[in-house]
């Protein structure tokens, strides 16, 4: 836990959210500004920076966000209609939470490219 990451202190319950989800490896958060009408944030519970600072150790981790995705994408009932996994890494990439997180997006269609 790192007391000046904002995501930690969320899984740590310090500060609110619409939590959907929680197991002993992920939890998972509606996005406070939805860009889709579903809009999760799949989190590690660890406090990983981003994608680039996982080890080989960490390897189950990013499997187990990703089968958490596909279970509460089949709960928000968009597994059908498919939805999106995103992971934005670093400043280019558009990442704003140093914190791993994988964004869930689903119930409309998705354009490609991204912008
Ligand atoms: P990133 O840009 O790092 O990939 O994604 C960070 C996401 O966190 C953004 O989509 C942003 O809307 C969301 N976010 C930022 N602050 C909060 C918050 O306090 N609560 C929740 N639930 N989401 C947040
Ligand atoms: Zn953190």
């Amino acid at each position: 836990m790192s007391s000046d990451c904002l995501f930690c202190r969320i899984i740590a319950g310090e500060l609110p959210s619409a939590q959907v989800y929680a197991d002993d490896a992920v939890v998972a958060i509606r996005d406070i500004s939805p860009q889709a009408p579903t809009h999760i944030l799949l989190l590690s519970r660890k406090h990983v920076a981003s994608v680039r600072e996982l080890g080989a150790a960490d390897h189950e981790l990013i499997g187990k966000i990703i089968a958490v995705g596909t279970e509460l994408a089949a709960r928000e009932g968009i597994a059908e209609e498919g939805y999106r996994l995103v992971v934005n890494v670093g400043r280019n990439g558009g990442q704003t939470v140093d914190h791993l997180h994988v964004h869930m997006l689903g119930g409309r269609g998705m354009n490609w490219p991204p912008g």
